[in-house]
């Protein structure tokens, strides 16, 4: 018998009306013949809610209470979507994380996934239950309740498809798919109808978190379909499969647009080994993620320039950090921009077509867009542009690479 695993997001069980709502779905995927998994997140707006309350009693809560305190959303919601569908006369349980047996590293609010046992959900299913399980929480090796860090219910989702071989995972959320680009940005945007896992991987990280990029990390290692769609409607989402042949034939699948980042440049560095890593390590110990590194030779090669980005939030302190250590080793000057945005290209088509960069830099070009840096990996061009051309670019790519048309 085919299994399927159903994920709602808080906002789509975020009212009395809509957990029967969803209570319905599972409903019909069993009365369709179907073994029937849901999982489900915090309703609404829940765990922020919960996370403001713990900063109120105190600035830094412990992380093991923290994870304590959050993971009681999602356990109001699974005892909640059981009773809905008791209520509509079937039969369902609902499940922790611990009476599943999904257990984690111990890494309090961003703990990962180290096992699932299936024994006890397969038990529950086979005595004809729907199943309901708590997304985003897990217990370690000792006990110890666990979160999987925020909007980690996808993960829980596919990592439960994969244990239990589902044929798909459904996401259910407040947009009906994935887009070419952000339809509040772009209203020429369109759903993508199927897109490979590298590339959603890729417009995750750029900023288009339609699923968490932990659970397309598990959809990739076990090849589990992810169907993002509406929670609101029957119509078909967006389906996140592993790459065919054809996908490539579509040179740009979608384009992104990271508004709030910062530009650091260290100038005039001595150009000799170990200089880089001492920065970036220094860095590095702040926990402060950086991005589109570029090292220019300048002096005839007796020094170099080194820029690189980081989020917005973490400019003042990064330039600090580097301030700190440039009068440390007297080296160098430091300035920090905090006006640029990150415009990015992602396709695999742009591994067999040839001349993408050029088309790229044309279309910002005639849309009279500076480009300050440009990044590239396999299927991603980047280009760091002022933030008030952020979203001229956003639009301008969007066009040239003819995502308008549709597919
Ligand atoms: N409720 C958790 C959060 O808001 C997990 C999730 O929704 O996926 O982060
Ligand atoms: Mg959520």
């Amino acid at each position: 018998m085919s299994l399927v695993v159903q994920k709602f997001g808080g906002t789509s069980v975020a009212t009395a009306e809509q957990i029967h709502r969803a209570a319905r779905r599972a409903i019909r995927e069993k009365l369709a013949g179907r073994r029937v998994v849901t999982v489900v997140s915090a309703m609404g707006d829940t765990t922020d809610r919960l996370i403001r309350l713990a900063r109120e009693i105190c600035d830094a809560p412990p992380r093991r209470e923290l994870d304590m305190l959050v993971t009681t959303g999602e356990q109001v919601s699974i005892a909640l979507m059981a009773m809905a569908i008791h209520a509509a006369g079937h039969e369902a349980i609902s499940l922790t994380a611990a009476q599943v047996g999904l257990v984690t590293d111990s890494a309090h609010t961003k703990a990962r996934i180290h096992s699932i046992s299936a024994e006890r959900i397969n038990r529950e299913l086979d005595a004809g239950r729907i199943v309901i399980v708590a997304g985003f929480q897990g217990i370690d090796p000792a006990g110890e309740i666990t979160a999987l860090g925020r909007g980690a219910s996808d993960t829980t989702a596919v990592a439960l498809a994969a244990v239990l071989d589902a044929e798909v995972c459904e996401i259910y959320t407040d947009v009906d798919g994935v887009y070419t680009a952000d339809p509040r940005l772009v209203p020429e945007a369109h759903k993508i109808d199927r897109i490979s896992y590298d590339e959603m991987l890729e417009l995750a990280s750029l900023g288009a978190v339609v699923v968490h990029s932990r659970g397309i990390e598990f959809g990739t290692k076990y090849q589990v379909p992810i169907h993002v769609r509406s929670s609101m409607t029957d119509s078909k989402g967006t389906m996140i499969v592993p790459e065919t042949p054809g996908m490539e034939d579509i040179v740009v699948r979608g384009v992104t647009l990271r508004r709030d980042l910062a530009r650091i440049l260290i100038n005039n560095v001595p150009n000799r080994p170990g200089l880089a890593f001492e920065i970036f390590d220094r860095i590095a110990q702040h926990h402060i993620v950086v991005d589109d590194i570029i090292q220019n030779v300048v002096n005839g090669g007796s020094e170099v320039d080194i820029d690189f980005t980081v989020e917005l939030d973490d400019a003042s302190e990064t330039k600090a950090v580097c301030e700190k250590l440039a009068s440390e080793m007297n080296v160098g000057t430091v300035v920090a921009d905090d006006q640029v945005s990150k415009v990015s290209i992602v396709g695999v088509g742009m591994r067999s077509h040839t001349g993408v960069a050029a088309r790229m830099f044309r279309a910002l070009a005639a849309a009279g867009v500076n480009i300050e840096n440009i990044s590239t990996s396999e299927i991603v061009i980047s280009v760091i542009v002022r933030r008030e051309d952020g979203e001229k670019a956003l639009r301008a790519l969007h066009s040239a690479f003819e995502l308008d048309k549709g597919p």
